[in-house]
This record gives structure tokens, sequence and C-alpha cells, in this order.
């Protein structure tokens, strides 16, 4: 079906609330079109500066292709407008979320559900990885990328997740800034991935490093036992400044890794998956992009069919996702070399070696991680 372009001299939407839906997206209100009453989240682009009619023109095209992108758990884009009298640009999305992954962190941190309905936001928390491994999935087979994963763009509506804000984080930024930041003045900087970072090309493996962080926040997070603030305090002596990026800490962020396998949790069913997903998360935060598991290798790896460890992990995604059929994967280059080693033993995180030659450490820990946590054997 076609999305609807339109421009109109007065704003046939009016909003339902007071403020914007989500403290940290000021530019998303909930709206509802007077004609019918249908309620939308409406993203609005309304700084000056910009010669906005002639970049409606411009983008339309752009926002058709992300309105092709139809998955159960990204969020959906009905239309756009321009408003003369205002001056405003409109993307309508569905759904209108609850909240979004990072405000919900910031509410468990603050204590403001009891310990009944803390254990019940962990255990569906849970759930949310293997669905969001789904959606990057899928996004990537379509040939599209997201390229602003993080916990803020992901939305949450009834205990669903929704990837948010897909293609819009580049091309659709409200200003005009771009030369002082670079290439990664668009995103944000703590999820971003080592290659970008060193402004190599940012190509799908930016995503999976990407989710890969903000997966390693979902399990501090479930664990109950850890907080986002804990995360940030271990990686921040990693000394790389107040923001302190993934990709800048990668030694604490593996120590951090291993710190929370061994933490024996309080919930049987928040601390299995978590053992799980920490390893994906590990195979997810591989510095060289090269090796870094593909999002495809993810969903293999979830597929309750057959006998692999992960598994479980499949089984807790959503039953839409469940009924995901993809096509053998022979033809789906793995973006990782996975050799086996022979002589194994017991891996310690060496500090200073990973900061010098991380990648080759990397790969030879992960070598030994697979063997002794992972017996999978996609070799090449
Ligand atoms: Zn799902």
């Amino acid at each position: 079906m076609e999305i609807s372009h339109e421009t109109f001299e007065a704003d046939p939407f009016k909003r339902l609330r007071k403020e914007p839906l989500g403290k940290s997206n000021s530019a998303v209100w909930e709206v509802a079109r007077e004609s019918d009453g249908k309620v939308y989240a409406r993203k609005e682009f309304s700084e000056t500066g910009h010669r906005k009619k002639e970049w409606f023109g411009n983008i339309k095209k752009e926002i058709s292709n992300m309105a092709k992108a139809k998955h159960p758990h990204i969020v959906k884009f009905c239309g756009s407008h321009y408003i003369e009298s205002s001056q405003i640009i409109g993307l309508l999305l569905l759904p209108v979320a609850e909240m979004n992954l990072a405000e919900l962190f910031d509410r468990l941190d603050r204590k403001q559900y009891n310990d009944v309905e803390q254990l019940e936001v962990r255990r569906k928390m849970c759930r949310w990885p293997p669905c969001l491994f789904y959606a990057m999935e899928y996004l990537h087979r379509t040939g599209l990328r997201h390229k602003d994963i993080k916990p803020s763009n992901i939305l949450i509506k009834d205990n669903r997740v929704y990837l948010a804000d897909f293609g819009i984080s580049y091309n659709f930024r409200n200003d005009n800034t771009s030369k002082t930041d670079g290439p990664i003045g668009a995103i944000t900087e703590r999820y971003i991935a080592p290659e970008t970072y060193d402004e190599q090309p940012r190509g799908r493996a930016s995503d999976v490093w990407a989710l890969g962080c903000t997966v390693l926040e979902i399990c501090t997070v479930a664990s109950g036992e850890n907080s986002i603030g804990d995360l940030n305090n271990h990686l921040k002596q990693a000394r790389y400044g107040r923001k302190t990026p993934f990709c800048r800490s990668a030694y604490f962020v593996f120590d951090w890794i291993f710190l929370l396998l061994s933490c024996p949790g309080q919930d049987d069913l928040c601390t299995r998956p978590i053992q799980k997903m920490l390893q994906l998360a590990f195979l997810m935060l591989d510095p060289n992009p090269k090796t870094r598991i593909s999002a495809r290798q993810l969903v293999d790896l979830l597929n309750p069919l057959g006998s692999n460890p992960f598994d479980s992990v499949g089984r807790l995604a959503c039953d839409e996702c469940k009924r995901t059929t993809l096509v053998p994967s022979h033809d789906a280059t793995p973006h990782s070399v996975f050799k086996e080693e022979h002589n194994g033993g017991t891996y310690i995180p060496l500090k200073d070696g990973l900061s010098s030659e991380k990648e080759n450490l990397w790969e030879e820990v992960k070598r030994r991680w697979l063997k002794s946590h992972i017996p999978w054997n996609i070799r090449t």
C-alpha cells in the first residue's frame, strides 16, 4: 500500500497530551486526526533554518522505502505531511508507545515498582532480546540498516518491543550540524561500533554491535542485582571520559560479561536466559566487524528445531517471531569464522593485551569461549 504524503494549510491533527511522548525524545507527540479520531504517534520536525517544504519533497521517497518495512517489532510508518501554517513536517507512526526501554531502565533504577512488579518486569524483559534479533534480521535481510539501535529507540507497548527511528537517525536529522561532528555526529556515542568510531564505513555489523550493547544492558538490569549505573561505573575504569562508549572500554565490557556470568541471580526464570543471552552479547560485541556474528547467525542460533544451545532463548520469542521461516542459510555468508580450539584451558582476561591487541585477543578468547561454552560448529 502506498503511504500518503500530504500538504495541509492548517494542522488536521490535535495533540492529545500537554507533554511529548517520553522524556528522551521531545519531538514525538500523541495526536488524533480530527476527521476520524484515529490516534498516532507523530514525530515532528519543526526546527527553523531548514527549507522544510523542499526538504519534505526530497525525503518522500525515503519515507516510502521505510514504510515498506513490515515486521511485528518494527514501528510502522503510516504517512507523512507538511503543515504550512506551522512549518511542521510530521511522520505518523504506530503504535503509540507507553515508554521506551531507556525509560524502563530508569524506572527500575528509581525503584518505581514494588518487588513483585519488578520481578514481573524483569521476566518480561528477558523475552525481548530474541524478538529484537528477529527484527534486526528482517531489516538486514530486506537490505536495510537501522543505524541507531539503542534502548531509547526501542519502544514498549503491551509488553512488546518495537524498533523505532529506523533510518531516521541519519537522513532525518533535525538540524544542519554534521561538519563538526563528522559521520558519527548523528548517532549515539555510547553504542557506536568500533569501526564507526574509527570512521570506517558503517555496515550491518554496526547494528549488531549496538544491539549487543543493548542486550548487555538488558541482562544487567534483568539480573536484578545490578543497575545501568553499576555497569557505567565499571566501564568508567577505562578512563575514557564521562560517556564511556562500549567500544572504548572493550576490556571492561568483557570483564562485565564475565562478572554477570558468575552472578548466581535470584530468579531462575531470569538467570537461565540471561546466561545464554550474555554469551550472544559476547559474540555481538566482537570488536572486529568482519568476525562479529551476523543477525542471520543469531536467528539461526535461536531456531527451536534441531538442537542448538540457544533454542531456549528462541522459545522466549513471541509466537509471531517463532513462526519466522527462513531459507536454509548456506547462501548467507557468515560474518564470523569460528574455529575450534584444540588446546582448551581456562581463560583469564588479560587487561593489557586487550587494549593493545584487542581484536586478536578477542578472537582468541572467542575460540576458547566457543569451545567451552558453545558446542557450535559453524566453520569455514
Ligand atoms: Zn517477537
